[in-house]
């Protein structure tokens, strides 16, 4: 890995490169937090900070496919956040399947 000698701090570019490899990721398929946090080896909480960061830079083509309750479908379209919400606000039920993530094509 080449380090060029004007910017020193390592860590901000890893997420750099975190980032966009998680784009690419997503621009082929979509997929969940817990998918990607295999693909790219780091924590699932750590991919959804980065997803939060992409989300606001690329100014809404990040597509999420809501959670959703498995008992009632209930859809969670309006959960602005990327977490995973705990329960269904409609059954109470804790089976909630994860979101899922996908980047737009184009530019
Ligand atoms: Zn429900």
């Amino acid at each position: 890995m080449k380090e060029r000698p004007k910017e020193p701090f390592v860590p901000a570019r890893r997420h750099e490169t975190l980032r966009r490899e998680l784009v690419a990721l997503l621009r082929g398929e979509t997929l969940t937090a817990k998918e990607l946090s295999g693909m790219v080896g780091i924590s699932e909480k750590e991919v959804l900070e980065h997803l939060e960061h992409i989300k606001t830079a690329l100014h809404g083509k990040l597509v999420v496919t809501p959670s959703r309750c498995l008992e009632c479908g209930f859809s969670f379209q309006k959960r602005e956040r990327v977490k995973k919400p705990g329960r269904c606000p409609v059954c109470r039920s804790e089976r909630i399947v994860d979101p899922a993530f996908s980047v737009e094509a184009g530019d």
